[in-house]
C-alpha cells in the first residue's frame, strides 16, 4: 500500500470548494436523532465527519435532530455524547434543532409571505389521494389558492393551539406535477399536541424533518452536510429551501450506509431486539451498538480502524464482520495484558513437587510492550489446566498431555503425565504428573524438547470466575435479505456462559475497561455485572484470525 491515500469523492468536493474559494474552511456536523443508541453504522458517519474536521482543520458540530417530540429522550442524548467521546472526538458545539424552532417558524412565515407556502385543511388520506403517483401528476386542491393573509393568520392560529392534531398542515407550494414526488408540495409543519423533551409545552406545531435539517445546516454554516443515500431524492427540496429562503448555501452530499454481516443496523430493529428480549438491553455485548461493542471489549481504535479501512462508498454494501475483528485483534495484541485463565478446569497433582511448597515465577505482562513489566505467579504442587489439554488416547501430533506425554507449562516447567483418575461415568477428574526441576522457563538446562506450551493456574490462589463467550447474533450473513422476519434468523446459541472458570489472582484487580489476553483463549474484558463475590469476564474475540487468512497474503 502506498503512503499517499487517494481522495474519496467527498474529499474531492471539499478540496474543490476550498480551491475555488467557495469556502475558506469547512464545517461538518454529526446529526443523530436522539431516539436510540448509536451503532457501528453511526460510527462510520462520526469517523467521517470528525475525520474531515481533523484533516482540513475545520469544525464539526454535534447536532441533536430532535424535531420529533414523540420518540426522543434525554437518556439517548447522554448515551450518544458518551459514545462519541469514547471514540475520541470532541465536537465544536453541542446544538439542538429544537433551539431553532423560533427561527424555523420565521422561515415558514417567510415562505408564506413569498407565496411559497400554504395551510392545507385536507386529511392525510385526502392529501395522499391528490398526490398522484410516480407516473401520474398530482392535483392542486382548493387550499393551494388561499391568500397570503389567510395563510399567515391560519399558521399563527396553528401555533396558538387553535386546531387539533392533523386538522391542518403547512405545505410548501412548489409543483404538484413535479417528477420528484417529494417536491409535490411537501408538508413542512404539522400539529402535534405533545410535550418535547427540551421545549416542553411551548410548541404544538413541529417542523418536518426536511424543513428542519437543511435549515439547521444553514443556520450553523455547515459547508458540507454528509448524509446517507436515502436522502438523495430529498436534495432538490434541500436546495429549494436554500434558494427561496436565501440562507447559507450548505451542500448536501450522500454516501452509502455502512452495513455489516451477521447483524442488523437500524435503531428500529435493534429496538425490537431489546424490547422483545432477544438480547439483554441496548448494551448487550452481542449488539452492534457502540455501548454493546464497548462492553464486549472492542476498543475505540478498532472501530475507527474498521471505519477507515472500509472507507466511503457511493453504493450500499455489506462489510465482513471479520474485518472488525481483525482490527480489534491488531489493536489488542499491542495493548492487552496477558493473563492465564482456565475455562474448563481439570486438576493436576505434580507428584514430585514438594508438598506445602510455593515458589514465585515471573511472567511478562505483554511481550509486545516491554514497559508493561511483569508480575509474579505462584506455583505449587496442585494446578488447574484445560480439560482439552489432556487426551486419554492422544493422536499423533497432540503436543499436550496424555499418558506418557510431555508439555511445557507457560512461564514454568516441563510436565510429564504419568497417570490419571476417572469417576464412575468415565470422566477424567485428576491428572498425575511429574515436573522437571531443571526445565524452568528462561533457565531451562534440562535438554528436553517439547513442542506444546499450555496455560495453567495455581489451585491454592486461583479465583472462580464466570466467563461469557459470544457468537454471532444472527445465523445468516444478511438477515434482512432472507425470507420472512429478520428475527427468524437469530442465533439461539450466541451466548455461552461458563460459570466455573479458574483465573489467576492478578485478574481480581482488573479495572473497568482494561483489556486482557487470556493466553490461548482470546481477548477479554471485565463485565459491568461483576460483583466482589463473582467476577465476570466477556470474551471480545478469539485469537484465531480467519479473516486475515482469507484476505491477506
Ligand atoms: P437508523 O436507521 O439506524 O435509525 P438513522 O439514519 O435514522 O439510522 P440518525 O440518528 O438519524 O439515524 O443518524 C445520524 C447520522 O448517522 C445520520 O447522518 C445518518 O445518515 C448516519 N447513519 C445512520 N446509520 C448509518 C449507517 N448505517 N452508516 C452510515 N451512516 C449512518
Ligand atoms: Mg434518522
Amino acid at each position: 500500500m502506498s503512503e499517499e491515500k487517494s481522495l474519496n469523492f467527498i474529499e474531492e468536493f471539499i478540496e474543490d470548494d476550498l480551491k475555488t474559494g467557495k469556502h475558506q474552511s469547512i464545517q461538518t456536523r454529526f446529526p443523530p436523532e436522539p431516539n436510540g443508541y448509536l451503532h457501528i453504522g453511526h460510527a462510520s458517519s462520526i469517523v467521517l465527519n470528525f475525520g474531515l474536521k481533523e484533516k482540513y482543520n475545520g469544525k464539526c458540530n454535534l447536532r441533536f435532530d430532535d424535531t420529533n417530540p414523540v420518540t426522543e429522550d434525554t437518556e439517548f442524548v447522554e448515551s450518544i455524547k458518551n459514545d462519541i467521546k469514547w471514540l475520541g472526538y470532541e465536537w465544536d458545539a453541542e446544538l439542538y434543532t429544537s433551539d431553532y424552532f423560533e427561527t424555523l417558524y420565521g422561515y415558514a412565515v417567510k415562505l408564506i409571505e413569498k407565496g411559497l407556502a400554504y395551510v392545507d385543511d385536507s386529511t392525510a388520506e385526502e392529501m395522499a389521494a391528490m398526490k398522484g403517483t410516480p407516473t401520474e401528476p398530482g392535483k392542486n386542491n382548493e387550499y393551494r389558492y388561499r391568500s397570503i393573509e389567510e395563510n399567515l393568520k391560519l399558521f399563527a392560529e396553528m401555533r396558538e393551539g387553535k386546531y387539533k392534531d392533523g386538522e391542518k398542515a403547512l405545505r410548501a407550494k412548489i409543483d404538484m406535477a413535479h417528477t420528484n414526488m417529494l417536491m409535490r408540495d411537501p408538508i413542512i409543519y404539522r400539529i402535534k399536541h405533545v410535550d418535547h423533551h427540551r421545549t416542553g409545552s411551548e410548541w404544538c406545531i413541529y417542523p418536518m424533518y426536511d424543513f428542519a435539517h437543511g435549515q439547521s445546516d444553514s443556520i450553523e454554516n455547515i459547508t458540507h452536510s454528509l448524509c446517507t443515500l436515502e436522502f438523495l431524492p430529498h436534495r432538490p427540496f434541500y436546495d429549494w429551501c436554500i434558494e427561496k429562503l436565501e440562507i447559507f448555501p450548505s451542500r448536501q452530499i450522500e454516501f452509502a450506509r455502512r452495513n455489516m454481516t451477521y447483524t442488523v443496523m437500524s435503531k428500529r430493529r435493534l429496538k425490537q431486539l431489546v424490547e422483545e428480549k432477544h438480547v439483554n438491553g441496548w448494551d448487550d455485548p452481542r449488539m452492534p451498538t457502540l455501548s454493546g461493542l464497548r462492553r464486549r471489549g472492542y476498543t475505540a481504535n478498532s472501530i475507527k480502524c474498521f471505519s477507515e479501512r472500509t472507507g466511503i462508498a457511493k453504493r450500499d454494501n455489506i462489510v465482513d464482520i471479520g474485518l472488525l475483528d481483525f482490527c480489534l485483534r491488531d489493536d489488542l495484541n499491542k495493548i492487552a495484558q496477558r493473563r492465564m485463565a482456565v475455562l474448563d478446569p481439570i486438576k493436576v497433582v505434580i507428584l514430585n513437587y514438594e508438598e506445602g511448597k510455593t515458589e514465585k515465577l515471573i511472567a511478562q505482562n505483554n511481550p509486545e510492550k516491554e514497559e508493561d513489566g511483569s508480575r509474579e505467579l505462584n506455583f505449587s504442587r496442585e494446578i488447574f489446566i484445560e480439560r482439552a489439554d489432556f487426551m486419554e488416547e492422544p493422536p499423533k501430533k497432540f503436543f499436550r498431555l496424555g499418558p506418557g506425554l510431555k508439555t511445557r507449562l507457560k512461564h514454568a516447567y516441563i510436565l510429564e503425565c504419568v497417570d490419571f483418575k476417572k469417576d464412575e461415568s468415565g470422566r477424567v477428574t485428576e491428572l498425575h504428573c511429574n515436573y522437571f526441576k531443571d526445565s524452568k522457563s528462561g533457565e531451562d538446562v534440562s535438554g528436553i524438547k517439547v513442542k506444546g506450551v499450555i496455560h495453567w493456574v495455581n489451585c491454592a490462589d486461583a479465583i472462580d470466575a464466570e466467563v461469557r463467550l459470544y457468537d454471532r447474533l444472527f445465523k445468516v450473513e444478511n438477515p434482512m435479505a432472507e425470507d420472512g422476519d429478520f428475527k427468524d434468523y437469530i442465533n439461539e446459541d450466541s451466548l455461552e456462559i461458563i460459570s466455573n472458570a479458574k483465573i489467576e489472582p492478578a485478574l481480581a484487580e482488573a479495572k473497568d475497561g482494561e483489556h486482557f489476553q487470556f493466553l490461548r483463549k482470546g481477548y477479554f474484558i471485565k463485565d459491568k455485572e461483576s460483583t466482589p463475590e463473582k467476577i465476570v469476564f466477556n470474551r471480545a474475540v478469539g485469537l484465531r484470525d480467519s479473516w486475515a487468512k482469507r484476505n491477506m497474503k
